[in-house]
């Protein structure tokens, strides 16, 4: 598997861009108090690293920056827009775009979980053969409207109103290594929708290289920003 690239799904991916700092930048913008500077990694930086996050100094973690490329179905990019303090996002624009819309597929229609407030079973619902075809008949039906609409010459913006919430958003997003903490925090964990959590730790699996030290230090910390 490419490193910097992480399908999810029938269509979906995270994708790293570029990346902004490294450890060294977190390190140096809390030595800048005391008027010092690191010039490479060493034991004590790393001790510094962890120091800051337990003690929740986390205005050095905002200086890296990291550029993503994602692409997800558009009801799970409401879940993920949510995250919005220290993220910047440009997103495909289907008043301009009339491509083919590509759809996702559930691989598995998952049981509706009465005890939970959230969430659902993993096991697979028992008519599931029924659950897939309904749901391949609207998209279908959804799509062939929407091309017909185009046909009548509609524009793409009313026209992309008759499209399916499973339709595939892809967007650019910046955001800082503390906002990339937080959101993969609050999204890998168990209580997140399971979908959300596949891209979530897609996220971290592309981020950690880059920042390692940093990212074990931070991760778990639900109050970074
Ligand atoms: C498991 C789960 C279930 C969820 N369920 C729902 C739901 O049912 N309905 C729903 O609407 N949302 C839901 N959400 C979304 C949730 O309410 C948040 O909007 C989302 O998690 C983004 O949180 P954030 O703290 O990263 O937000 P950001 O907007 O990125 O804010 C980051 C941080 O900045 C600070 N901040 C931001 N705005 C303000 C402000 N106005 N005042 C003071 N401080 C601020 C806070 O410290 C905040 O934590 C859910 C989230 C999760 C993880």
């Amino acid at each position: 598997m490419d490193a910097t690239r992480i399908p999810i799904g029938n269509d979906g991916f995270v994708e790293i861009l570029e990346t902004f700092g490294s450890d060294l930048t977190v390190v140096n913008a809390a030595r800048v108090s005391f008027e010092k500077e690191s010039n490479e990694l060493v034991k004590q930086d790393i001790g510094l690293i962890n120091y800051l996050a337990k003690h929740d100094h986390i205005s050095p973690f905002f200086h890296p920056q990291i550029r993503l490329r994602l692409k997800m179905p558009i009801f799970i990019a409401r879940e993920w827009f949510r995250h919005t303090i220290g993220f910047a996002r440009n997103e495909i624009s289907r008043r301009y775009v009339d491509s083919p819309p590509s759809i996702w597929t559930p691989d598995c229609f998952r049981e509706r979980d009465v005890n939970l407030k959230q969430g659902s079973k993993p096991t697979e619902i028992q008519d599931s053969s029924v659950a897939v075809n309904a749901y391949n008949e609207t998209v279908e039906a959804c799509l062939k409207t929407y091309n017909k609409l185009l046909e009548l010459n509609v524009a793409p913006e009313i026209a992309r109103s008759i499209l399916p919430q499973g339709m595939y958003t892809e967007f650019i997003e910046t955001g800082s290594l503390a906002a990339y903490v937080r959101l993969c925090n609050l999204r890998t964990d168990s209580h997140a929708q399971r979908e959300i959590q596949e891209y979530a730790n897609a996220v971290c699996a592309v981020i950690e290289p880059h920042f390692p030290h940093s990212w074990k230090a931070m991760m778990n910390k639900k109050d970074a920003v």
